[in-house]
């Protein structure tokens, strides 16, 4: 039976400190109940886990707090495994052998999504609110039911609002004993996480896995075959969760397939907007299927708890107050629906930037496997034709799309300019 780290792909650093950690958080519970409850040691201003301050260990013994903090950032590029990452080490805090076995019930429910004690908060929006985080660092600050951590998992923290941020940088100076904050994030920059959030943490780096290891792990845990699985490990750049919806989902290779046509469609101006128009409403209708379902059930679930329909006295105020609440929940899914468009529209850029790269690395004769093994033949000629040069501007070009629309610019608009530069070289 593989334990909870098993599905961290090519990850053999940070699952060894994150093995070290959970064996010491098991013996700080154990001397606590043999004793009184020591503190964890707080990473100091430097934070990380060299500089970490040693405790007082008592002369001859090991102190059991080091190698465990209450504050963690997972950062690495997306698909890397960041929250899969915060998953495993939560619940290996709350394994009741302290190795996160996979098979106690402390394990399973964290893996599964219901332990008591495992806060999880993964924005739907494109932020995480004040009132959403002063919530849950309340919550957090309760003594654990289960007897061992308050954990909080908080995906995609570099979407925190500065008020949020403060809210829970407020927690993460003065932890209560039992509580681990788990944050994940792209990177350590300020851009993403704030510096003295970031100087209060423990930063466990994880890289992009190899094409290798996520094709094995598609493999060995999703019974995909072999062949399926190195193409779809290739082509979806290192990119985990990628991977395995290319290589379940014919609706996804599609998709793929269509924005992978684009570099042979830019004939000229026109051709050009209507690659810019196709791309957008194949990220506008792909996010469409994604939320609809949800947004459905939420409405029914809020109206059949608001009473609707109902007549009795009191029926006018309760739909006074239903509209008010109905309102909050359309802005929720308008800002979800906002996100899951932009994700869609940047998976696109990403297949068409590995285009223009493997255009680039064939001009250069790069010793590289390509990114797309199945349109390597047309990268091929584009290499030909457009030299390093021209490969590395169009490259630039896509790039400066993503950089654009992160940066708020409309995405038809930054689109549009894309598909022109791709189209003039
Ligand atoms: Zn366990």
């Amino acid at each position: 039976m593989p334990d909870v780290f098993a599905d961290l792909v090519g990850q053999d650093e940070a699952v060894a400190e994150l093995r070290r950690a959970a064996a010491a958080a098991s013996a700080v519970l154990r001397a606590g109940a043999a004793d009184r409850a020591p503190a964890l040691i707080a990473a100091g201003p430097a934070g990380d886990a060299e500089s970490a301050p040693a405790g007082d260990a008592a002369p001859g013994g090991v102190d059991p707090s080091a190698g465990m903090t209450h504050a963690w950032i997972f950062t690495g590029p997306p698909g890397s495994g960041r929250s899969v990452a915060a998953r495993a080490f939560a619940a290996a805090l709350q394994c009741v052998h302290g190795t996160g076995c996979g098979e106690c019930p402390g394990c399973r429910t964290t893996m599964g999504g219901t332990h008591a004690d495992v806060r999880l908060v993964v924005p739907e929006g494109l932020s995480i609110g004040v009132s959403e985080m002063r919530a849950l660092v309340l919550r957090a600050a309760s003594t654990p039911s289960g007897g061992r951590w308050q954990v909080v998992v908080i995906e995609d923290a570099d979407r925190l609002t500065e008020a949020a941020g403060n809210a829970l940088l407020k927690a993460i100076e003065e932890p209560p004993p039992r509580t681990v904050f788990l944050l994940c994030a792209p990177s350590t920059h300020p851009d993403d996480i704030s510096v003295t959030i970031r100087s209060r943490c423990r930063v466990v780096p994880l890289r992009q896995p190899p094409a290798a290891a996520v094709a094995e792990v598609l493999v060995r845990r999703d019974g995909i075959a072999p062949d399926v699985a190195q193409w779809a490990a290739a082509a979806a750049q290192g990119h985990v969760g990628r991977a395995r919806r290319l290589a379940r989902d014919p609706e996804a290779r599609k998709r793929r397939e269509a924005v992978l046509a684009v570099p042979r469609r830019l004939t000229g101006v026109g051709a050009a907007f209507d690659a810019a128009s196709a791309l957008i409403e194949a990220a506008e209708a792909e996010a469409e299927a994604s939320v609809t379902e949800a947004d459905t059930a939420e409405r029914a679930a809020l109206e059949t708890a608001l009473g609707a329909g109902g007549t009795g006295r009191g029926a006018a105020g309760a739909i006074r107050g239903a509209a008010g609440q109905l309102k909050e929940l359309e802005k929720r899914q308008k800002s979800r629906a906002t996100r899951a468009q932009r994700d869609a529209l940047d998976r696109a850029l990403v297949d068409l930037a590995g285009f223009y790269r493997d255009s680039l690395t064939m001009a250069l004769g790069a010793p590289v496997a390509p990114v797309h093994t199945d349109t390597a033949a047309l990268a091929g000629a584009g290499a030909q034709k457009w030299d390093a040069e021209g490969a590395l501007r169009r490259l630039e070009a896509v790039l400066a799309c993503r950089a654009a629309i992160e940066a708020n610019v409309k995405p038809r608009i930054a689109v549009e300019a894309m598909m022109l530069a791709l189209w003039k070289g």
